[in-house]
């Protein structure tokens, strides 16, 4: 069995998730008293977040690379960033080690496929709307995807998840807004499926909230990191 390297704490709402659910899954398969190898270094997110308001993203790098460093030196055989927006230094990260990192677009994008669903729209943070950073990585991987433009619409969503979902806040009117705005995209531009390009907003969107279907990026990721720790998915 791998050991799993997490940079976590971004939000660790999200965190627990992968702990219980990386563990539950790898005992579902392996039985017994089987858990997974796993090593996470939870960030201070408070701090981070700072960075990101300031604008500082090549500090952020520098610390989430000595992180994967640290985690590589611990004994990991591989790295996943718990977070899509930490997906914008997943290239940096990734030169400064020398074990793989696992992308959460990939992970996302073979469900889609899997599915046969190629016409997806996309929510996150305003970072992860806006920059091309993971709407690049689903283009090569066969997508196609639409983004929020609306301004006022980028960043209610955006907030929702640094003011709500981050801090365990489940709103229904956040709900309702977040609905609106996947149900505008398939009246506007077609789209097929939806993917929750964002580790919290699983909390607050559920399957039976939408029509089509739901790609979570939080579960996809967590699919492909269990297949890679016990060695069944090397995709
Ligand atoms: N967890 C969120 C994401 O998946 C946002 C937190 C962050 O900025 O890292 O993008």
């Amino acid at each position: 069995m791998k050991t799993i390297g997490i940079i976590g704490g971004m939000s660790y709402e999200s965190s627990i998730h992968y702990y219980e659910r990386i563990n539950d899954q790898v005992n579902k398969i392996m039985g017994g008293l089987t858990c997974a190898k796993l090593l996470i270094y939870n960030v201070n997110f408070e701090e981070i977040r700072k960075l990101m308001l300031e604008n500082k993203w090549s500090e952020i790098g520098v610390e989430l690379a000595k992180i994967a460093k640290t985690l590589e030196n611990a004994g990991a055989d591989y790295i996943v960033i718990a977070t899509n927006t930490m997906h914008k230094l997943a290239d940096y990260i990734q030169n400064q080690i020398r074990i793989p990192l696992i992308h959460i677009a990939d992970c996302v994008s073979d469900k889609c496929k899997e599915n046969n669903t190629f016409n997806v729209g996309l929510l996150g943070t305003k970072y992860t709307m806006t920059e091309d950073f993971l709407v690049k990585r689903l283009k090569q991987n066969g997508l196609t995807v639409t983004t929020p433009k609306d301004e006022d619409s980028i960043n209610e969503i955006d907030r929702i998840i640094f003011d709500e979902l981050c801090k365990g806040e489940i709103k229904n009117s956040s709900k309702d807004y977040y609905i609106d705005v996947i149900n505008n995209m398939i009246k506007e531009n077609g789209i097929n499926g939806i993917i929750l390009g964002c580790t919290e907003i699983e909390m607050l969107i559920k399957p039976e909230d939408i029509n089509i279907p739901i790609f979570d990026t939080t579960q996809s990721h967590i699919d492909s990191i269990v297949g890679y720790s016990i060695e069944k998915d090397n995709k």
